[in-house]
């Protein structure tokens, strides 16, 4: 896979895995144990450009492509799953959202300050009433003496609480609108932070809007847009849990090949074994075509070319594999795999989490199948 990337791609790719290593690596136990959210790490992540990938070099960000958003998020992903949830959500919603339906100069300085990473913000979208379907959202936000009022709830937004602002997905008068709403709104109330299988370091909560008031000014982009409004960003973010799965699996086997290189059975490593060598080629293989799938369609979106159908495709592969390759790691490492002291089972709970993250593999395939078959 190597060979597809561009020089600059692969600079990408070095600097962010030694980033990943020497900066998150280090601290992904302690915030999957303590459900610890590390703002220091969004302050690490703010200089090498990796909060806002997507939006232009001229309003602060990185301006970088497809692929590299993808190579990014596998690296991260191979040492710290809630980090690389952390920067889809940054991504491919918040700041990508913010560039595209901010335009006056307040919400200017509110872009500038989440890229630098000293403002914090969220994207709420799910609803009890529509996970998978956000055109059944029930949210609603109306004009009300000059001001929007919102009434509604929002569930499972990742860093609801802990965000300073919410892009909140509404349906307006004239179709689905997204509302910045200040954390200390009134009206607004979160409930306590659920504690999760995997992803814990990332707060996540449901959010009450009991007839939050903001000024009209709060309403981003045009309300009309239709729901193509969230198509690309939710394409993005699809696509950045399919490589994100992708690294978490590649991080678990490549723990699994040097635990089966090390550990001594029947008189030699278990790494001669035929049925542990052939376990790892054929993870690897099917590891290696679901990034090949990640990056093509990553780098057809890069073309301008519709990359909807190579994006489920991709996350039905890398759901596939995740679920088989984070299974036969442990298997290589046999009990030790079970042990809370290495990291492979914090892995595995965060592939399972980050598998209904935007869509579960049942919808992905109901998705797909609905392209294809119409
Ligand atoms: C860690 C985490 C972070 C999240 N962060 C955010 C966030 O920041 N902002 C936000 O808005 N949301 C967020 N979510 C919500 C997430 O995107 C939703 O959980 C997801 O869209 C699924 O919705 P649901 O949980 O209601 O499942 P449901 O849609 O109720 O699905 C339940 C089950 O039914 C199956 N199913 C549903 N429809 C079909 C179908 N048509 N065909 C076949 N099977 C089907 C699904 O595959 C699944 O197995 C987050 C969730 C998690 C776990």
């Amino acid at each position: 896979m190597a060979l597809l990337l561009s020089p600059e791609q692969e600079l990408i790719k070095k600097v962010v895995a030694d980033f990943a290593r020497q900066d998150l690596a280090p601290d992904a136990t302690r915030m999957d144990r303590e459900s610890v959210f590390l703002r220091e790490h969004v302050a690490k992540m703010a200089p090498l450009g990796l909060l806002g990938m997507f939006v232009p070099p001229e309003r602060g960000g990185a301006g970088t492509d497809t692929l590299s958003f993808v190579v990014a998020v596998e690296e991260v992903a191979s040492v710290s799953g809630t980090d690389a949830m952390y920067m889809i959500l940054q991504n491919a919603l918040v700041t990508n959202l913010a560039a595209q339906l901010m335009n006056d100069p307040e919400d200017e300085a509110l872009l500038r300050s989440l890229l630098k990473g000293e403002a914090l913000a969220a994207c709420a979208i799910s609803e009890e009433a529509s996970g998978a379907q956000p055109d059944m959202i029930r949210t609603t936000v109306k004009p009300k003496g000059g001001l929007l009022e919102i009434k509604g709830a929002k569930s499972f937004v990742a860093m609801a609480g802990v965000a300073d602002t919410y892009l909140v997905l509404c349906r307006g008068p004239s179709g689905p609108q997204f509302v910045a709403v200040p954390k200390g709104a009134k009206g607004l109330h979160f409930s306590p932070s659920e504690s999760k299988l995997g992803l814990r370091g990332l707060p996540l909560a449901d959010m009450y809007l009991n007839g939050v008031e903001v000024p009209a000014s709060a309403a981003l982009g045009e309300s009309g847009e239709g729901w193509k409004l969230l198509d690309a960003p939710t394409d993005l973010a699809r696509l950045g849990v399919a490589s994100a799965l992708v690294g978490l699996t590649q991080g678990a086997l490549d723990m699994a090949i040097d635990f089966a290189k090390g550990r001594v059975q029947f008189g030699q490593p278990i790494a001669k074994f035929g049925a542990i060598r052939a376990m790892i080629a054929d993870v690897q293989a099917e590891l290696e075509a679901a990034r090949a799938t990640t990056y093509g369609a990553a780098a057809l979106r890069d073309s301008q070319k519709e990359f909807k159908e190579e994006v489920l495709e991709a996350r039905l592969l890398a759901h596939r594999i995740a679920i088989r390759g984070t299974k036969i790691a442990h298997k290589i490492h046999g009990g030790a795999g079970f042990m809370r002291d290495l990291p492979l089972e914090r892995m595995s709970r965060d592939v399972r989490t980050l598998m209904h993250v935007w869509d579960a593999q049942d919808v992905t395939r109901s998705r797909l199948a609905d392209l294809l078959l119409g």
